[in-house]
């Protein structure tokens, strides 16, 4: 055995010895009797019952490692060596069924103090216990001893730990989760239904360049003031797209584009191709912008967001909405924040904002969602520095849990539809409606572990005008649908 051994402490099958405690007596007698059923695990030498090993380097006066330690260490090593990479098993089995033991216990702090690794403030005691002991093969066990330099006390519990995580991990039991109890329940989305869009597009040449959408703009024969229509156009191609007949002589447009040149394209045409698409979309948002603006409500195209403005710079704004509950409430949409314990107010303006999309879903299905978010300034104008706003409004979204988004964006559909059951944005003769009920899917979930509170949709209500204006949205859109039908017919008898 090499000197190294020392440094080990290998356990010995020994007779018992005096100054120990009844326990470890006992653990000493079950192990004698395991040794003398099977090779001892302890020793690089061969193992003889009748004739203890000799343990020259061990000094006789050490303990041994009680059976308790001894079993845990066994069990988690998982019957390899526990040196990276080496996976020896540390009981053999022979050709005839035999079993040969292996394994040896490396002391991690050498159970010797003289020994390497043995400056150590463990007792003797400690030094036998499981905490402190490594199972590795014979051949691992000697490098360890003659390289203290390089396994170090710190890089054997390393090593050990790393062992006993790979055997932990592979023999893992897969065990059965309960079955999460699911809930049954309408979860509701952030998403409003489009129940109509134009059927039209209108395209004309124009004499106007793609940059030059003011000059078109400051030519615009708009609907007179207080008239809800919106008269959003693109510029692409030398052509005019518009969701307003440009085939009419007297109408916003007129004398800017060919009118007798004007193609009318059927909207599920236009979607086909992704350009198509794009200018819808591009469309819609141009007539959301005009909605919002009139509102007092700004598109930021640089954070691709709208938020509310101040009326008088420096002054704060609220704005009356309906709640979830269904109560008339006012709420503040610009504001300087205040600190919460002096009341002295902070170097910077919250203003309400959103991120407002339209959507795609399918060939003929659109919808719109509503996505809280935050807009700061400087002094209810000016925007805050970039790198001062991310921090901010993380933080701020990171504290809007559930009920809190929610109670956002009914305050969104409230606020877009003016507190009735769609908003329309109008084009003359075509509509996009837009419904505020928020869409909602049947699900089977376990829900969101601590969210009681229940949502109650709050239905705007129809009155009268709701209900004139989506006659009239309606009526419109259908007289242009019977339009385009005539023109087919038209199209036949060619
Ligand atoms: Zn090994």
């Amino acid at each position: 055995m090499p000197g190294s051994a020392v440094a080990t402490g290998c356990i010995q099958p020994e007779p018992l010895r005096t100054g120990k405690t009844p326990n470890e007596v006992a653990n000493t007698r079950i192990e004698a009797q395991e040794h003398e059923r099977a090779p001892s695990l302890l020793h690089r030498s061969a193992f003889h019952p009748e004739e203890p090993p000799r343990r020259p380097h061990c000094d006789a006066e050490l303990m041994s490692v009680p059976l308790p330690d001894m079993k845990a260490l066994c069990l988690m090593s998982g019957n390899a060596c526990a040196f990276p990479d080496c996976g020896e098993r540390l009981v053999l089995t022979g050709a005839k069924g035999e079993q040969t033991i292996i394994g040896e216990i490396a002391h991690i702090v050498a159970e010797s103090r003289q020994g390497p690794r043995g400056a150590s403030a463990l007792s003797d005691d400690e030094r036998n216990r499981a905490d402190n002991l490594i199972l590795v093969c014979a051949k691992h066990h000697k490098i360890i001893d003659d390289n203290p330099h390089i396994y170090s006390v710190q890089v054997l519990r390393q090593i050990k730990l790393d062992h006993q995580h790979r055997i932990a991990k592979a023999t893992e039991r897969a065990i059965p989760l309960p079955a999460p109890i699911l809930n049954k329940e309408q979860v509701h989305s952030t998403l409003l239904r489009l129940t109509s869009v134009p059927a039209f597009v209108y395209a004309a040449p124009c004499g106007f360049n793609d940059k030059q959408v003011k000059e078109v703009a400051e030519r615009i024969h708009y609907p007179p003031e207080g008239s809800a229509e919106i008269v959003p156009f693109l510029l692409r191609d030398k052509k005019l797209y518009a969701f307003h007949d440009l085939r009419k002589a007297r109408g916003p447009f007129e004398g800017l584009v060919d009118a007798r040149k004007t193609e009318p394209i059927p909207i599920r045409d236009f979607w086909s191709d992704v350009e198509g698409c794009r200018r819808f979309v591009d469309l819609l948002n141009r007539s959301l912008r005009r909605h919002c603006a009139v509102r007092g409500v700004r598109y930021d195209s640089v954070h691709r967001r709208y938020h509310f403005c101040a009326l008088t710079k420096g002054e704060e704004r609220s704005q009356p909405y309906r709640t979830l509950t269904g109560k008339s409430y006012e709420r503040l949409v610009v504001w300087q924040p205040k600190r919460r314990k002096t009341g002295e107010a902070r170097n910077y303006w919250c203003h309400l904002a959103a991120g407002l999309r339209f959507h795609q879903m399918a060939d003929n299905q659109w919808c719109f969602s509503i996505r809280p978010e935050r807009h700061l300034t400087k002094d209810s104008e000016t925007p805050l520095e970039a790198d001062l706003v991310g921090r901010r409004v993380t933080r701020l979204k990171a504290r809007m849990f559930n009920a809190a988004y929610l109670s956002e964006i009914q305050f969104w559909r409230d606020f877009l539809s003016e507190g009735k059951p769609r908003f329309i944005l109008s084009f003359g003769r075509q509509s996009c409606i837009v419904e505020t009920e928020l869409i909602p899917f049947p699900a089977e979930w376990p829900g969101v572990p601590g969210d009681t509170k229940s949502f109650t949709h709050q239905v705007f209500e129809e009155d009268l005008f709701s209900f004139a204006e989506l006659a009239d949205a309606m009526g419109d859109k259908e007289a242009e649908w019977e339009d385009g039908a005539l023109t087919e017919t038209n199209d036949d008898e060619d």
